[in-house]
């Protein structure tokens, strides 16, 4: 723990992320978004000649689509909605007297169609549902979103509000385990490239409650999520800087996503935590870029 706190009060001290009040949520230097976005061409250097489709969807998706994800059943405490005031003017005005009073003002905001985007992915397979069948070559997307999760933390690698890079493919059982082990081999030789110790472990979801515990316990026992772990806050505890999730024919079958020959898709992501990821570089190679290995940086910035 205290290990953290160091941590996040010499990244505030050095100015790569800046303090607004909230754990969890921070700005970030020019120095901290060269290093994601230099990170980022390294993916696309890795991931590009797979002939991947660009999509970029705004960090909120529309609330029937979130509702049809089931992501109120598995992780309702994660979970963050945009509400808005809807009211009249003289609503205006106890709402103003409200606020005056110190009260709870937020209680009269209605929810609008928005609610916010948990992983990148979650807007993209009622997306693609809709276009009809997937050719039997498959699907496959390059996504980036911020993405918000309600985990308020000392830790600085467990944000708030914070991006993900993810491909996701769709088409046969075959193509998307194949593309799964293809990212896990791509991943731990990325990481190895920038100078970061890396270790791959079996995982799972923080489904939520007592019925969340056999989820967690059938995702672990199945081997769908893996994580590439590096150590970011302490070597013991080490961080999830990449996940690579299968969901078998779950999605599948929840979006109707078809291919051409009638069967349903069976889906996969893989996620790159790009905060975190550079939070390991500078835990790993230290707070000034122009100080970190020659190699480290020849790889990022050529
Ligand atoms: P953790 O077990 O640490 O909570 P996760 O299993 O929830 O991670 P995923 O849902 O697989 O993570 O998300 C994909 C990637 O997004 C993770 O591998 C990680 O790099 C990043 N990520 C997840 N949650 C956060 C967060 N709160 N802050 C910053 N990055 C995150
Ligand atoms: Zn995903
Ligand atoms: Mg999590």
């Amino acid at each position: 723990m205290d290990m953290q706190v160091s941590f996040l009060d010499r990244l505030f001290e050095s100015g790569l992320l800046i303090e607004t009040g909230v754990d969890g949520l921070y700005g970030r230097s020019g120095q901290f978004e060269d290093v994601i976005t230099a990170f980022e061409r390294l993916i696309d250097r890795v991931g590009g000649a797979d002939g991947a489709e660009a999509i970029r969807f705004p960090p909120g998706m529309n609330r029937a689509y979130f509702e049809a994800s089931g992501y109120m059943k598995s992780f309702p405490q994660l979970a963050g909605t945009v509400h808005s005031f809807c009211g009249n003017d003289h609503d205006h005005m106890s709402l103003l007297q409200c606020m005056e009073e110190g009260g709870d003002w937020t209680k009269e905001q209605k929810a609008t169609d928005i609610t916010l985007t948990p992983a990148a992915c979650y807007p993209l397979y009622p997306t693609v549902a809709k276009r009809g069948p997937i050719s039997m070559d498959g699907g496959l997307f390059d996504l980036q979103s911020y993405c918000f999760r309600h985990e308020p933390s000392k830790d600085p690698a467990r944000q708030q509000l914070f991006r993900m890079r993810e491909y996701v493919c769709m088409g046969t059982e075959a193509h998307v385990t194949t593309f799964r082990q293809t990212w896990m081999d791509r991943g731990v030789e990325m990481m190895k490239s920038i100078g970061l110790e890396v270790e791959i472990d079996v995982a799972n979801d923080p489904f939520f409650g007592r019925a969340g515990r056999l989820m967690a316990n059938n995702q672990r026992d199945q081997n769908l999520k893996f994580e590439l772990l590096i150590p970011v806050t302490s070597q013991a505890n080490k961080t999830a800087c990449m996940s690579f999730n299968y969901h078998q024919d779950a999605f599948g079958q929840k979006w109707g996503l078809t291919l051409a020959d009638g069967s349903t898709a069976f889906t996969a992501c893989v996620g790159f935590g790009l905060e975190r990821i550079a939070l390991a570089l500078f835990a790993q190679h230290g707070l000034d870029t122009s100080q970190w290995p020659e190699h480290v940086r020849k790889t990022l910035w050529g």
